[in-house]
């Protein structure tokens, strides 16, 4: 095929967008601007790099997230794949050496001979057919040329990212391995418990400690599903113990009884020598995170390898400016990843992957993408462009966008496995009729 496609951003949605093109047989050029132009967020120069958690969530059917990753293998997503040969354990979740997975991902994207590998940042839209995906923290140049093309509805709203600790630094006699009521994966993550004074003494430090950018925040729209541990600590002196810092299901080996609240860590690489604090997307100052969370029991001497920190999230207002493709009108440009609005790794990935089928169509003249709305990704799609959706906000795969069933089994477990079941089918009956695009009914091309 003669015309080259611009792909902008080595993310994650750009590199399974690039590496979807050229296995159709399309050139692609890929533009990254790292490490030249680091992100507030990035750390490395690498491909597909995890910004924050290492965890790409569930891989249980039952959950929309793991339907999405079925789905995503049903269309021969080349980044999952990565994602499994990078995995840690994790009990049902994916959660990945990231490393490994930024490496394999560089050696997919390095030994494809149609793609050539830009290091350059990119400042206006290419010309040509071009997908772009540079993130949600999108350089400002280039976020304020796609809001002049889509006649300025763009949005942001502020994240939060998670401290990670050094293993060798936890106090072993303190932490303990455990899953929730001794569920699978027993030893992926540690849990750090506290008794009840040392929850009162802690949060009392929380709320008071010194934030960053405190008045931007106050003033922000902050999406919820990622509010800051301090935030949420804010709204009740006991919403962490029934969230983030939640004991239920655990037993601590010291006193054989329930602690009053804990905190989770979670392995960030196989060998398991770094650890996140799950829930803990913070936006203390980094002194003060030193400070606040080393009260936590087990933590007083860790060693930070990274502090949580806070940034811009920006995304287009998708339903009111983009296409059913997620393209700009009267462009050739397509937009894909978090900029859309989909919000996590799997959706990136996922939403990568629909730019490239929805390009490649366009360029070979067949008729676009348009998934089975039953599914974890079609119904996200339809969400994410239906002029209909009001007030858009970042979001997620769930099952409450899947149609309802027309006759419900009983029971929320036996309703999801149905509510999969009828979207699995779905989507292989779509991919066997849309062979032009899958030339194999589905699996990869
Ligand atoms: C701080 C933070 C924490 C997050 N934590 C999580 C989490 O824990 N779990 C989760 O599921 N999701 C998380 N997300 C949301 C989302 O899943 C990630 O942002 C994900 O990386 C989005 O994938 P993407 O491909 O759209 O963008 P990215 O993976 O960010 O890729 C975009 C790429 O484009 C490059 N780029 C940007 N502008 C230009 C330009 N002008 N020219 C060339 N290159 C450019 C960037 O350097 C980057 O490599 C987080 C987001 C943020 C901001």
């Amino acid at each position: 095929m003669g015309q080259v496609v611009s792909v902008v951003g080595g993310g994650l949605a750009g590199c399974e967008c690039a590496l979807q093109l050229a296995r159709r047989g399309v050139a692609v050029r890929l533009y990254e601007q790292r490490p030249g132009h680091p992100s507030p967020a990035h750390h490395t120069g690498a491909l597909a790099e995890l910004v924050c958690s290492n965890s790409l969530k569930s891989t249980k059917p039952e959950t929309a997230a793991g339907l999405l990753k079925d789905e995503l293998d049903l269309m021969g997503c080349s980044l999952l794949a990565c994602a499994r040969s990078s995995a840690v354990p994790a009990g049902g979740a994916l959660a990945v050496d990231r490393d490994a997975f930024s490496a394999e991902v560089g050696r997919l994207v390095g030994e494809e001979p149609l793609i050539e590998l830009v290091r350059e940042r990119v400042t206006r839209i290419p010309e040509g057919p071009c997908v772009i995906a540079a993130g949600p923290l999108c350089a400002d140049e280039l976020f304020d040329a796609i809001s002049g093309a889509v006649g300025g509805s763009r949005m942001s709203f502020f994240d939060a990212a998670a401290p990670i600790v050094d293993a060798d630094t936890l106090d072993r006699d303190v932490v303990f391995e455990q899953s929730r009521y001794g569920g699978e994966g027993g030893g992926d993550y540690l849990n750090c418990p506290m008794g009840r004074e040392e929850y009162d003494a802690f949060m009392e430090a929380l709320l008071g400690a010194e934030r960053v950018v405190a008045r931007e925040f106050e003033q922000a729209d902050l999406f919820c599903a990622c509010q800051p541990v301090e935030e949420v600590g804010r709204t009740g002196h006991d919403s962490l113990r029934f969230g983030a810092m939640k004991p239920v299901g655990l037993t601590d080996p010291r006193t054989g009884r329930r602690p009053w609240a804990a905190v989770q860590l979670r392995a960030e690489n196989a060998a398991r020598s770094a650890y996140n604090l799950v829930g803990f997307q913070t936006n203390l100052t980094w002194p003060e995170q030193r400070r606040v969370f080393r009260m936590i029991p087990g933590l007083g001497g860790a060693e930070f390898l990274r502090y949580g920190v806070m940034h811009r999230n920006s995304f287009v207002d998708a339903p009111h400016a983009l296409d059913a493709t997620f393209k700009i009108p009267g462009t050739q440009a397509r937009l894909a990843g978090q900029i859309t609005g989909t919000e996590g790794y799997v959706e990136a990935i996922a939403s990568g992957l629909l730019a490239a089928l929805n390009t490649y169509a366009e360029l070979v003249g067949a008729e676009p993408v348009a998934l089975p709305a039953t599914g974890a990704l079609g119904s996200l799609v339809a969400y994410a462009t239906d002029p209909q959706t009001r007030d858009y906000q970042p979001m997620h795969v769930n099952y409450g966008l899947v149609p309802p069933l027309a006759d419900p089994p009983r029971g929320k477990a036996e309703k999801r496995a149905a509510l999969a079941a009828r979207a699995r089918e779905d989507l292989r009956r779509y991919l066997a009729a849309r062979r032009d695009l899958f030339p194999d009914g589905g699996a990869r091309p």
